[in-house]
């Protein structure tokens, strides 16, 4: 048998790691002699070429490239075309793997047929399981998939013999956002909750500074860098560029040539970081919530390891050090350190001892290793009341895996040999099924019936990868139901709202979006509000959907028309500043206006945390438009009164209450409901 390794399979770069012949896991050099492989491929040549070369013809502004595809793992709208082939994440995630593969065969001198692969703490079980094909069609049997932030613990574990305390992992890569609350003990690594958000990363960073450099670009020569993919392309890598020389230095400048226009600005670290602020106030405000699931507040915390790229902006360490009152640990290579742990979870795995490790470590502290998963499982549930579907939570996030629950259930049988059973899985914290990810549809047949009625008990369990099975029993017989595993059906709408006057489907949308930017947004709900808005862009279809942008307070600003182009309403969503008081009445005149009479169906969509200005006159205003057959979505956060959202929104469900931690969903919700065709959203006569 082959060796066997462990990879950190990075959204920006990935890296492989084994034991040495001392025991320590060592990180395995790649063909080029670096420790990091970008996980990115090139297409042009003939076999696609993999890593630091790829990345040069990125740079270069070369399109058969493909990276950045680990967000998408798992999808099945994610495909890149190239030479007439289609690649998925796995596919192109698998290419990443084989040059890994191939690398540590040529460093180690024999061949690698297994691994241990790690993923981010939110990988819900589609994530995972395309990760396991994407080591499948690498050649690579998965002996283990291992969370990231654990795979760092154990690897700090391993540096000192005698640790026994609670460590907080705070994961900061290019897409995304992990943080763990881990106890490591001489004997264990317990891992006591986790929490992350999967849209937030040093990307964010480069965003950030691209949005000011467009917006001042677009001002002072009135040639807008976001209309031309291949100038935003330029605009991304100077970002960025600027983002590492600030991790050195106070300052930057930043030239950008588009056409024969150039122009040089001045970056201060000082302004990078507070444009920049609301991001890193995010993971503060996810790091309080993993702490406050493991019950702990700072005290109880014995040190914060940094991990992953983006932790080297100064920025991170100084927020790290005023959250928890001390300087986060030194000694960990942040890129490295999640390789390090999977592949001490390699050697666990090939059942390796301690016996040939030096006595300057022991493998004990990994002899036991316990994780959690970062979402609940569940399924979809008629209601007590029997009026709407519900996601009914089995087993609960943050349980440790291998979890098991069963919940039990009552299920009407007609009698006969057509009894059916459907049980659709989530994946989500929210009660609406809608907002959860449906993992599958399992039919269950086979009922032995002597009553209408029959008590199911549904079983699920997390295996330690965090694959999740589905298993049901007839309470009163005690048998297993027969299971069948069917696709989930594209159209999962009947989850939602009871279906209403609905619209031609095929027909195009056109959204304006009015956001509240009055100073009582400032700081988190505008922060808040601007994440909703993003998830809402995520969830539209642009392909038949147009969405501008119109922010409110004392004055009312058109930001971005409407427009199919989401990264510019986008960099108009960043670029939102509370201030001033609350005038809805013009917003909604200024959006009516934009929404003239045509073959789309119109919407507005009105986020604002309290009464505008002239409540009245904001009502009156609602009125016209709706009565013009445009449909109105209220949502209110913060002081915002139901009652008067009521009285703006077209319908009832059109109008909604979202406490805080609740707008993200709220909006994905109404995107949703706005792509079925309105449903819900419609006046009725
Ligand atoms: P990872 O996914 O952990 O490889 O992290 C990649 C992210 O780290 C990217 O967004 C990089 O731009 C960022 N990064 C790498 N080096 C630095 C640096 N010196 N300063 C700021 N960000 C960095």
């Amino acid at each position: 048998m082959g060796a066997i390794i462990g990879i950190d399979l990075g959204t920006t770069n990935s890296v492989a790691a084994a034991r040495n012949e001392h025991g320590r896991p060592e990180v395995i050099p790649n063909h080029e002699g670096g420790h990091l492989t970008p996980s990115v491929v090139y297409f042009g040549s003939t076999p696609p070429a993999v890593g630091q070369e790829a990345k040069e013809w990125a740079r270069v502004g070369n399109e058969e490239i493909a990276s950045f595809f680990k967000p998408h793992m798992g999808s099945a709208q994610f495909k890149l075309n190239f030479h007439g082939k289609d690649y998925d994440a796995s596919a192109l995630s698998a290419l990443v793997l084989k040059k890994l593969k191939a690398d540590a065969e040529a460093h180690l001198g024999k061949s690698v047929d297994r691994a241990v692969i790690t993923v981010p703490a939110y990988f819900a079980d589609a994530q995972r399981k395309a990760t396991i094909e994407a080591g499948r069609l690498a050649g690579l049997e998965v002996a283990r998939i291992i969370n990231e932030p654990t795979a760092a613990a154990l690897a700090y574990g391993l540096q000192k013999t005698s640790v026994d305390e609670t460590v907080l992992i705070y994961d900061l890569g290019g897409g995304t956002f992990d943080v763990t609350v881990a106890r490591i003990t001489p004997e264990s690594v317990e891992v006591l909750s986790t929490a992350g958000d999967h849209d937030l990363g040093g990307k964010n960073w480069d965003d950030r500074i691209a949005s000011y450099l467009a917006e001042k670009f677009a001002q002072e020569t009135g040639i807008d860098p976001l209309d031309d993919p291949q100038a935003l392309n330029e605009v991304l890598l100077l970002a960025e560029g600027a983002k590492w020389t600030l991790s050195e230095r106070a300052a930057t400048r930043i030239s950008l040539q588009i056409g024969t226009t150039r122009k040089t600005y001045e970056l201060s670290r000082t302004d990078f970081e507070a444009m920049t602020f609301p991001l890193m106030d995010r993971t503060r405000r996810l790091t309080e919530e993993a702490l406050a699931e493991a019950s702990l507040r700072w005290g109880g915390i014995g040190g914060v390891l940094l991990v992953g790229g983006s932790t080297r902006m100064p920025m991170v360490r100084q927020f790290v050090k005023q959250m928890s009152g001390r300087d986060p640990r030194a000694g960990v290579n942040v890129d490295e350190v999640v390789a390090l742990g999977a592949a001490v979870q390699a050697a666990i795995e090939e059942g390796r001892e301690t016996s040939d490790a030096t006595p300057k470590f022991s493998l004990a502290g990994a002899r036991r290793v316990s994780d959690v998963m970062s979402h609940s499982l569940g399924v979809v549930a008629v209601s007590e009341d029997g009026t709407s579907f519900v996601n009914d939570i089995v087993i609960r996030r943050n349980a440790p895996i291998p979890a098991e629950n069963k919940k039990s259930y009552a299920h009407a049988c007609r009698g006969g040999s057509n009894d059916r059973l459907e049980v659709y899985l989530t994946q989500g914290e929210s009660t609406a099924p809608v907002d959860c990810a449906i993992l599958g549809k399992y039919v269950f047949t086979d009922f032995h019936v002597t009553d209408r009625e029959v008590t199911v008990d549904v079983a699920m369990s997390y295996d330690m990868n965090g694959i999740v099975q589905v298993k049901a029993r007839q309470r009163d017989t005690g048998h297993a139901l027969t299971m069948t595993v069917e696709p989930v059906p594209d159209d999962l709408s009947w989850l939602g709202k009871p279906p209403e006057a609905s619209r031609e489907p095929d027909q195009s949308t056109r959204i304006y979006l009015l956001m509240d930017v009055s100073s009582s947004m400032a700081g988190a709900p505008l922060m808040e509000g601007q994440s909703a808005a993003r998830a809402f862009l995520d969830k539209c279809d642009f392909t038949r959907t147009e969405v501008g942008l119109i922010s409110f307070s004392d004055v009312v600003t058109l930001q971005c028309g409407a427009t199919d182009n989401a990264r510019k309403v986008v960099a108009a969503i960043n670029r939102l500043e509370p201030d001033g008081t609350t005038n809805l009445a013009e917003a909604i005149g200024l959006a009516r206006s934009h929404l003239i009479q045509n073959d789309k169906r119109r919407y507005i969509v009105i986020l604002t945390d309290g009464y505008p200005d002239a409540a009245e006159a904001a009502a009156e205003e609602a009125r016209t438009a709706r009565e013009s057959g445009i449909d109105i979505v209220a949502i209110g956060m913060g002081q915002a009164d139901l009652d008067y959202l009521r009285r703006l929104s077209s319908t009832e469900q059109g109008s909604v209450f979202a406490r805080h931690g609740e707008l993200v969903s709220t909006f994905g919700h109404i995107a949703r409901i706005i792509a079925e065709g309105g449903r819900g959203l419609r006046i009725s006569s």
